[in-house]
């Protein structure tokens, strides 16, 4: 199959300042959890994008100095030359795959609190620092400035030492000082760096001209700015960008054009479409001669290619198409549409770095673990000897497993109990705003349609006796979890007493179809995940008065990682679910539930026809454990190995389902490390000559 003419345009070179790209695919910088503390597995997963097609493949946020850190977050760090053999291993594996290596320099502003290296944060005005650390940001002298202007222009000269090709000025996000200088919100200055908004914008326009002449034409110069605050009359809207890029359009080399703070420009697809941004970005490519990128969870060709030669970007930006998809533009290049890993937009890749953990995707399980488990996201290890193996589910786990062991060699038959593929996902792509991610299973689906020596067998729920009587080498149980009835979870581990006169649902009864009776309907969200906030919507949307009630201080607590949980709030708010959050459901019988107050055990009774249990899950392991109890029947049969793989050994994310379908296929026939590490990781080198 060859590419579309359409997308021809796709694949022009275009030229940055001194240096040309050799498309028009561009990974814009994003933050993956690794940072200066992973500087090797971060390496290969940029090395990897390289490879993929991405012409430009940028850093993350790299710190300047230790008075503008994030930690604990894990960033990237050029505080002095030290940290330039970390950054000069990324630049040499995207350069062995003809790449330019962008690096993107920031001073924090008011999003450092100093936290370890205890000096001041300094930004625009005497602001508290983001969050709720009990810290201030010191209101910058010109002799600070002045400070940041030398250290940013240190930080210049030593990302061209690592060797990059492209330096970035970084005032997007309201993420860093010059982006707080540019808003009129927060910039109050009377000496010559506030007031309207080409003079907000002189610190970018002198940290722009500082970075030119330290880059003397070596190295191209990008500016990644926000282009609408979204934070409507008072903020940094399309007057004041308009008004800036009158000042300093000309100066970089490249404009990457950003709309509102990292949860609108990286908005989940429950919240946001593809492409989203477009509406901020027309006619902002007119205002200056240089190329422009945009980002905006680009997956479709038709849409890039669209946004190109409309004029309204020149590069297609990406992060989470590249993450979910490093080899997206190569699979373009060569027309094979129906091999693209489409992001599905859950932002799981964001909750690496929220939790300081290397990065993680739903449909990309490589990601994270090109160096440190030698991964790859196309290109699998042969099967060390031929074998057949059973996959037992269909789900994320089941169909990950089937696919990687088949793309590495082995005879698969993959048995589904029901008429579909895609488990869970299947189901909960069904639910209010989740359509998204049934890529999950399309791109599977797909590709196991291509794999003659996996064979998919619907509407077989198998029985211990009946694999027994099969003749595979290996068995993989990926049959999957349930929600539980009996209200056992985090807040209680004896579970909650309910009455017999009251409806009690799960959310695996919902997805099958089943509605409460009754009208009133207490919520028990006890997940802190999706489920909970989603549950709520659609069943409020239904016509069901509902109350959520859930022990943690917001709805859907963890969603803050994946960036959503202030959306989630704001939804359930809007549609008239009632809240009840720090509260903890007792008891329910007939007609009312009781709650309490997690903090004083205050107890009030709600109006109740129905509880939604969404608490814990349990494996569905009945099956392997009925083979377990059956091991001594296996050589018999000719059986090697029985694994339970995913939720049916310990149910999680959908990305760990994924993710451990991808571990069972790589581990089948690799070495047992026993109690050794079974992954790679770097080790701290401890300061010579130190005497304790
Ligand atoms: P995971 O997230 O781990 O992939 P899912 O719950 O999404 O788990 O998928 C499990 C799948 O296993 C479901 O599609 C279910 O129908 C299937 N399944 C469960 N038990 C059996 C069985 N005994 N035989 C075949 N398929 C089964
Ligand atoms: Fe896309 Fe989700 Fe992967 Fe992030 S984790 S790249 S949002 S699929």
């Amino acid at each position: 199959m060859s590419r579309e003419a359409r997308h021809d345009i796709l694949f022009e070179p275009v030229q940055i300042g001194p240096v040309t790209a050799r498309n028009r695919f561009f990974q814009v910088p994003h933050c993956n959890g690794m940072g200066h503390r992973d500087p090797t597995p971060l390496a290969f997963m940029r090395g990897v994008k390289a490879e993929g097609g991405w012409a430009v493949v940028c850093t993350e946020e790299v710190e300047i100095h230790p008075s503008t850190e994030v930690a604990p977050y894990a960033e990237g760090r050029l505080w002095n030359d030290e940290d330039i053999p970390a950054l000069a291993r990324m630049v040499e594996k995207v350069h062995e795959h003809g790449s330019l290596a962008g690096i993107e320099l920031l001073h924090n502003g008011r999003v450092s609190s100093n936290l370890y290296s205890r000096l001041t944060s300094m930004t625009v005005d005497h602001l508290p620092t983001d969050g709720y650390e009990p810290v201030q940001s010191r209101r910058m002298a010109l002799s600070d400035i002045d400070d940041l202007r030398r250290r940013h222009r240190a930080a210049v000269r030593r990302s061209l030492q690592a060797g990059f090709d492209l330096v970035y000025v970084y005032a997007g996000h309201y993420l860093n000082t010059i982006g707080q200088f540019l808003s009129p919100r927060l910039n109050h200055r009377t000496d010559g760096y506030g007031g309207d908004a080409t003079a907000r914008a002189r610190l970018l326009r002198e940290v722009l001209e500082d970075t030119l002449a330290e880059v003397d034409g070596k190295a191209a110069v990008a500016c990644r700015i926000m282009i609408d605050d979204l934070s409507g009359p008072g903020g940094f809207g399309r007057e004041e960008i308009e008004a800036v890029l009158g000042l300093t359009g000309e100066l970089p080399d490249l404009w990457d054009f950003v709309a509102g703070e990292w949860e609108n420009d990286s908005v989940t697809s429950r919240f946001g479409e593809e492409g989203g941004q477009e509406i901020y970005l027309r006619g902002l490519k007119q205002l200056t001669t240089k190329p422009v990128v945009g980002v905006g969870r680009f997956t479709s060709p038709d849409l890039m290619a669209r946004m190109v030669r409309e004029g309204v970007m020149d590069f297609v930006g990406a992060a989470r198409p590249s993450i979910a998809d490093p080899f997206l533009p190569m699979k373009i290049e060569e027309g094979r549409y129906e091999d693209i890993r489409e992001c599905i937009g859950c932002n799981i890749c964001v909750s690496g770095d929220h939790t300081i953990v290397p990065i993680r995707c739903t449909q990309n399980p490589s990601m994270g673990e090109e160096w440190r488990r030698g991964w790859h996201p196309e290109t699998y290890r042969r099967a060390s000897a031929p074998a057949k193996v059973l996959v037992v589910g269909a789900g994320p786990a089941g169909l990950e497993a089937a696919m990687s062991l088949g793309k590495r060699g082995y005879d698969v038959v993959l048995a589904e109990a029901t008429r579909s593929l895609g488990g869970r996902v299947e189901r909960e792509a069904r639910l209010p705003g989740l359509a998204a991610w049934i890529r999950v299973v399309d791109y599977r689906k797909g590709q196991l349609d291509r794999l003659s020596n996996v064979e998919i067998a619907l509407e077989s729920s198998l029985t211990a006796d009946e694999i027994l009587s099969y003749d595979f080498d290996h068995v993989a149980i990926a049959t999957g979890c349930a929600w539980r009835r009996d209200g056992v979870g985090r807040w209680h581990p004896q579970g909650v007493p309910f009455g017999d006169d009251v409806e009690l649902l799960t959310p695996d009864d919902i997805l099958e179809g089943a509605r409460p009776a009754g009208h009133e309907i207490v919520l028990y969200d006890d997940d802190h995940y999706y489920m909970g906030g989603v549950l709520a919507e659609l069943l409020v949307g239904e016509g069901h008065a509902v109350t959520l009630v859930t022990p943690a201080p917001r709805v859907s607590e963890w969603s803050v990682n994946t960036m959503e949980q202030h959306r989630i709030q704001r939804r359930l708010l809007d549609l008239g679910v009632a809240v009840s959050t720090s509260t903890t459901l007792v008891s329910a019988g007939a007609g009312a539930a009781t709650v309490a107050c997690t903090y004083t055990d205050a107890e009030r009774e709600l109006a109740c026809n129905a509880v939604v249990l969404v608490t814990a899950r349990l494996p569905e392991e009945t099956l392997f454990n009925d083979l377990v109890e059956r091991s001594t029947e296996w050589a018999a049969a000719g059986l090697s190995t029985v694994e339970g793989v995913g939720d049916a050994h310990s149910p999680g994310t959908i990305a760990a389902a994924v993710w451990d379908g991808r571990r069972y296929a790589e581990e089948l026939d690799a070495e047992n490390p026993g109690d050794d590490v079974p992954f790679l990781r770097e080790i701290v080198r401890l300061a010579p000559g130190t005497s304790l």
